[in-house]
């Protein structure tokens, strides 16, 4: 046998027998994933991780093996494991799911889960769906959108009509960005408590997410500290969400600064999700592109315009990001509808200030009664959520979830947004139903807890 066919042989050896290896570890995590399940504890234990982490730097240095390429490995061994673990997670679109199953069913649920306004949209999206047959608008069109809405987008964004992609809806972008941006085994940022789609995007393309966590007590506020100690070789983008969803919470201008410093000082993307934008009620803090090449920010119609089905978002990036990001569009989706693009452009020019303050005074309803029963928070800064835990002891949220979706209301369990198993999410609906939906939260509560 010839030098080149026997190392062959050897590598198909080595690699058939890393396989079986896989087998085995992916069997053990999944055995892990049953106890930790029937433990209530959650999936991504990060001092393991570190500590399996400092390890294999460890023997990365004795066998002399490029350290990089070993973490890029063990990262994708690590997201393996979690995506075993990770089929049992309730998150507010399964709470959805079940509330309208019964709702089938015939049962009345108040939903107070929903991610979306439940008031209508403007009355000129009416008007455009009438005009747009007419128009012709509803052909093959370009990826990045039809240029009217690009150049409309742009004179509100302060920025070039090539800054601007249009996409179905905010989600689709930040899919776009996680997916394109980054390469498997490439980790990626995320402070929670945060929608739980960032995790999941990147989870589903081999990139390892390092959270941070926030808590209650330093109002969900991160420390530059927290993202420092968490940014190695392999980082590559940080993700931020102000107003942030689940809390409310709104960042202030310092810390911006300081995160964006940092995130310069690495060479990180920053993936700025503001969907909310035009749900903040203490002054905007609106991150400008120009300020940094490397950051992408999503935005949407569907909260401000309350046109969460109309499935239509935008994304403000550099020209050389907009064009890696069209490409993966243009692979899966053609374009974006062009119907409903040209009743994005006509809405555009309505001025979401009543939706929001209809939102800030529910919000208002909501904090009230919130304090009312007695709920623990932070008063939300924007968004529309209160992101709450109760002062009993041991609550499990998810547990008291299932349960008062039997008595006929939808909450978001705080798991789906991290470690954040004792607290829920309330979305501020219209007032009557909002206040109906407290009183029978507070009534299960204290027949479950008193
Ligand atoms: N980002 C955040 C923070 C959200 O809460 C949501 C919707 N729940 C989205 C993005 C998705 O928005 P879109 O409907 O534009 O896809």
């Amino acid at each position: 046998m010839s030098d080149i066919e026997e190392h062959r042989k050897k590598i198909e050896e080595i690699t058939l027998e890393m396989i079986k290896l896989l087998k085995t570890r992916t069997d053990i995590a999944k055995q892990i994933g049953d106890a930790k399940a029937s433990l209530g504890m959650t999936v991504t234990d990060e001092e393991r991780e570190d500590a399996l982490r400092t390890q294999v730097a460890k023997l990365c240095k004795e066998i002399d093996l490029d350290q990089s390429t070993a973490s890029k490995f063990l990262n994708l061994l690590l997201n393996e494991s979690v995506k075993v673990q990770s089929d049992n997670k309730q998150t507010h679109l399964s709470m959805f799911l079940k509330a309208k199953a019964l709702e089938e069913e015939g049962k009345k649920i108040i939903h107070l889960e929903v991610g979306e306004p439940d008031f209508k949209p403007p009355e000129e999206v009416k008007n455009a769906l009438a005009e747009v047959y007419d128009k012709g608008y509803g052909k093959y069109g370009h990826a990045k959108g039809i240029p009217e809405l690009r150049k409309a987008l742009a004179v509100k964004e302060n920025c070039s009509e090539e800054n601007i992609m249009v996409c179905p809806g905010a989600r689709f972008g930040v899919y776009l960005a996680i997916t394109t941006l980054l390469n498997p085994g490439d980790e990626i940022i995320v402070i929670e408590p945060a929608w739980p789609a960032y995790k999941d995007c990147a989870l589903n393309a081999g990139i390892k997410v390092r959270t941070i966590k926030t808590t209650l007590e330093t109002k969900w506020e991160p420390s530059v500290e927290q993202i420092n100690n968490v940014i190695n070789e392999n980082t590559k983008m940080i993700v931020l969400n102000y107003p942030n969803n689940p809390t409310g919470k709104m960042i202030s201008e310092n810390l911006l600064d300081n995160i964006m410093q940092t995130a310069k000082e690495h060479d990180l993307y920053v993936l700025s999700d503001e969907i909310y934008q035009d749900y903040t009620f203490m002054g905007l803090i609106d991150m400008k592109m120009e300020d940094y090449k490397k950051s992408i920010i999503t935005k949407s119609f569907s909260k401000s315009y309350a046109m969460t089905g109309y499935r239509i978002g935008w994304v403000v990036a550099e020209p050389s990001i907009i064009d890696k990001m069209s490409k993966l569009q243009t692979l899966s989706l053609t374009n974006v509808s062009e119907p409903i693009q040209y009743v994005a452009l006509k809405v555009w020019d309505v001025d979401p200030f009543e939706n929001e303050r209809k939102i800030k005074s529910r919000l208002e309803v909501l904090v009230k009664n919130a304090k009312d029963i007695g709920l623990e928070f932070i008063e939300p800064d924007g968004a529309m959520y209160l992101f709450a835990k109760t002062k009993y002891k041991d609550f499990d949220a998810t547990k008291f979830s299932e349960k008062l979706l039997e008595h006929g209301v939808a909450i978001a369990p705080g798991e789906g947004f991290g470690d954040y198993k004792e607290f829920f999410r309330i979305t501020a609906i219209d007032e009557t139903r909002l206040i109906e939906g407290m009183k029978i939260l507070d009534t299960v509560l204290k027949e479950s807890y008193e």
